[in-house]
C-alpha cells in the first residue's frame, strides 16, 4: 500500500472507530484513543509525515534506448544499496545487530540474482521502462506477502514495498525529505523502519501512525529507540496541520491534538509520576518472577489481538496465559475458517516458542461477539461460552482442530470457557479427541499431550475444582465473572459497581479453595482475571498459592517487582490474615498498608 492510499478497515482494531470524526478538522482540544505501541509521553508540534505514492507510467522504450535504460536501473539499485548500507550502519549502531536485520534482508533481496536478471531481461525483451518493471516484478512478491493472514508476514510486506519505493525513487532522482529542524511528533498514515529510523536522526518526540499494530517495524523501532508511539488512529493524519501542538500517552494510547493548557498540564504530570515509576522496572524484563525466597510463578499475558504478540514477549512474559481467540470474530458475519484461525494461532505459538500460550477457545455470548444472535433476559446466564460451542460442535471441532495444528511445537494449550460442570468439561475433551483422531486421519501433526484446562468462572466450577481437577491439567480462575457470578452483581452495570468487589471476603475465600483443591489434584492453578493484574492483590494471590498470573501485558513488570521483592512464607501470613477479616474495606486497607511496608516503591501514584 502507498502512502496516501485509505488503510484497509481492521476488524480488529476496536479502537480505531473514529467514524465520526473523518477528516473533519477539529477547532479545538479533541481526545482520541489509539493502541499504545511504545510507552512514554510526547508532546509538541507535530510535522505530518507525507510521502508521495510513486507514479509508475507504462512507456514503450525504442530499441536503442535499452541499453541507456539498464544503465539508469544499474545506477539506481547501486544507490539504493548505498542507502540501505547507511542505513543498516546506522541501525547496527542505534539498535544493535539483531533489529538491525530488517535492512540486512532488504539488502540481500536488492543483491538477489534471480530479481535483478529477470528484471533486466524483462527490460530487453518487453521494451519497457525501467520503473514499470522494477514495479511489475517486486509487487508479485508483495502482492502475496500483503495478503497473508498473519501479521509477521504483512509486515515483511511493508519492507518489500518500502525496497520497492526506494528503487522507483532512485531511477526517478528524487530526494526523500527527512530532516527538519525543530523537535517534533510524527504523524504519518504509514511509516516503513527504514522511515522511523531516517526520521530518527531529527529530534522526535513521539510517532503517531494510523496503520500498523504494535508489532510493526515502526512500533518495534519506537520501543528500541526508547521513543513515544501511538498507533491505529485511522484518518488522524487528515484532521491535524504541520505544527499543530499534539500530546501523545504511549502507556495508555492517549492522544489531544491541540490541548488545552490544563490537559497540557495533566499529561506533565504523567510524564513525572511515569518516570519515577518506571525508571527501576526497565531491568526486570529479563529476570524471573521468583520470590524473595526462591519461588517460582509463572507471570503470563493476557492479550486479545495477534498485534499484542510482540509487546508481550518484550515485557518478558513466561509465555500467554489467555488468548481471548473471540476476537477473531470482531466484525465478522460468520465464524473463521480453520484455516484462517491456524494462521492466527501459529503465529501466537511461533513467535512465543518455547513457551507456552494458552488458546481459550470462543467465549461468545454474554456481552461479546454474536451476543445479538439470540434475544436473552439475561445474557450473562445464557447461552455463552461453551454453551454455545457445545451446541456447535462443527464450529467447535473446526476451531479445535485449528489450536492442535498450531500445537505441533508442543507450546499450545486449550481451554475452555463458562464451565459449569464435569459433563461439559467431559464434552469438551471428547469433541477435542474427535478433532484429534480427523487429524490423525490426516496424517497432521499436533501434539497428542497438549494441555487441557478450564477456566473457573462459574462458582458452580468452583464448587467442583477438585472433580474438574482430576479430568484437566490446569484451572485458570476468571474473576471478572467469577466475581460478579458469586455476588450477583452485573460486571458491566454502572449503577451496581461499587458492589462488584475483588476483596469481598467471599470472594478471597473462595479463591482460597479452589486454589487448594487444585493443587490437591496436582493441577497447576492460575489466574487471568483482572485481579491477577492488580498490584493491590499480588500479596494475597501469592500466599494463597496461585502458581501462574495472567496479566496484561503492561503490567508484566510491575508485577513481578512485588513478586521479587516479598518471600513466599511472609506472604503466606498476609494471605491468612485476609481470611479472617469480614469486609473488603478491612482486606484493602490491610492490603495498602502491607504492600506499602513490604514494597514500598511499587505503589503508583495515578
Ligand atoms: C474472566 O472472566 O475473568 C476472564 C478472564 O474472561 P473474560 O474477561 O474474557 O470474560
Ligand atoms: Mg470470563
Amino acid at each position: 500500500m502507498n502512502a496516501r492510499e485509505k488503510p484497509a478497515e481492521c476488524p480488529l482494531l476496536p479502537c480505531c472507530d473514529n467514524q465520526n470524526m473523518e477528516r473533519t478538522p477539529a477547532p479545538q482540544e479533541t481526545r482520541l484513543k489509539g493502541i499504545p505501541a511504545s510507552p512514554g509521553i510526547a508532546s509538541g508540534p507535530l510535522r505530518l509525515f507525507w510521502k508521495r505514492a510513486p507514479v509508475v507510467e507504462e512507456r514503450s522504450l525504442d530499441p536503442s534506448a535499452i541499453k541507456k535504460e539498464d544503465e539508469r536501473l544499474e545506477k539506481a539499485v547501486a544507490r539504493s544499496k548505498k542507502e540501505l548500507g547507511k542505513i543498516l550502519t546506522f541501525a547496527q549502531q542505534k539498535l544493535g545487530d539483531a533489529e538491525a536485520k530488517i535492512f540486512e534482508a532488504q539488502l540481500m533481496i536488492l543483491d538477489d540474482p534471480v530479481l535483478l536478471d529477470s528484471i533486466r531481461r524483462r527490460i530487453r525483451t518487453e521494451q519497457k521502462n525501467a520503473e514499470f518493471i522494477v514495479y511489475d516484478e517486486i509487487e508479485k512478491y508483495h502482492r502475496i506477502m500483503a495478503a497473508a493472514r498473519d501479521e509477521y508476514t504483512r509486515e515483511r510486506a511493508m519492507d518489500v514495498e518500502d525496497l520497492r519505493n526506494r528503487i522507483l525513487r532512485n531511477l526517478q532522482e528524487e530526494k526523500l525529505i527527512s530532516r527538519f529542524d525543530s523537535a517534533s511528533i510524527i504523524v504519518s498514515q504509514n511509516l516503513s523502519a527504514s522511515d522511523a529510523l531516517i526520521l530518527s536522526r531529527n529530534e522526535v518526540l513521539g510517532y503517531l501512525i494510523e496503520i500498523g499494530g504494535v508489532t510493526s517495524h515502526c512500533a518495534l523501532l519506537a520501543r528500541a529507540l526508547k521513543i513515544p508511539a501511538v498507533v491505529g488512529i485511522h484518518h488522524v493524519a487528515s484532521m491535524v496541520h504541520d505544527g499543530d501542538v499534539l500530546l501523545l500517552d504511549g502507556y495508555r494510547g492517549d492522544v489531544v491534538l491541540r490541548p488545552s493548557p490544563e490537559t497540557v498540564k495533566e499529561f506533565e504530570e504523567r510524564r513525572v509520576k511515569y518516570e519515577a515509576f518506571e525508571r527501576p522496572l526497565a531491568g526486570l524484563r529479563r529476570r524471573k518472577a521468583e520470590t524473595a525466597d526462591g519461588r517460582r510463578i509463572e507471570l503470563a499475558a493476557n492479550i486479545e489481538l495477534e498485534e499484542e504478540v510482540d509487546f508481550t514477549r518484550f515485557q518478558g512474559a513466561d509465555g500467554i496465559g489467555l488468548y481471548r481467540s473471540e476476537t477473531l470474530l470482531l466484525g465478522k458475519e460468520v465464524f473463521p475458517s480453520e484455516k484462517e484461525q491456524v494462521a492466527v494461532y501459529r503465529m501466537l505459538a511461533d513467535a512465543m516458542h518455547p513457551k507456552p500460550v494458552t488458546i481459550r477457545t470462543f467465549d461468545i455470548g454474554g456481552d461479546k461477539m454474536m451476543a445479538h444472535a439470540i434475544r436473552e433476559n439475561n445474557p450473562f446466564l445464557g447461552w455463552r461460552g461453551i454453551r454455545v460451542m457445545l451446541d456447535k460442535p462443527d464450529l467447535f471441532r473446526d476451531q479445535l482442530r485449528a489450536i492442535l495444528r498450531a500445537s505441533a511445537r508442543k507450546n499450545v494449550r486449550v481451554m475452555f470457557p463458562m464451565i459449569s460442570g464435569i459433563k461439559e468439561v467431559r464434552r469438551a475433551k471428547e469433541l477435542l479427541r474427535e478433532a484429534m483422531e480427523q487429524l490423525e486421519h490426516k496424517g497432521e501433526p499436533f501434539d497428542p499431550k497438549i494441555q487441557v484446562g478450564v477456566m473457573i468462572e462459574v462458582p458452580a466450577a468452583a464448587v467442583l475444582a477438585e472433580d474438574i481437577a482430576t479430568e484437566v491439567d490446569f484451572l485458570s480462575i476468571g474473576t471478572n465473572d467469577l466475581i460478579q457470578y458469586l455476588i450477583a452483581v452485573d460486571r458491566s452495570n454502572e449503577v451496581v459497581s461499587a458492589l462488584y468487589q475483588e476483596f469481598h471476603p467471599a470472594v478471597v475465600r473462595f479463591l482460597r479453595r479452589i486454589i487448594e483443591r487444585g493443587k490437591a489434584h496436582n493441577v497447576k492453578v492460575g489466574m487471568c482475571g483482572e485481579m491477577a493484574g492488580d498490584p493491590l492483590a499480588t500479596i494475597l494471590l501469592l500466599g494463597l498459592g496461585l502458581d501462574e498470573f495472567s496479566v496484561t501485558p503492561k503490567v508484566i513488570p510491575e508485577i513481578k517487582r512485588i513478586i521479587r521483592s516479598v518471600r513466599f512464607a511472609d506472604a503466606r501470613k498476609v494471605a491468612e490474615r485476609v481470611l479472617k477479616f469480614q469486609t473488603e474495606e478491612e482486606i484493602k486497607e490491610f492490603l495498602s498498608r502491607k504492600i506499602r511496608e513490604m514494597v514500598p516503591d511499587a505503589v503508583r501514584e495515578e
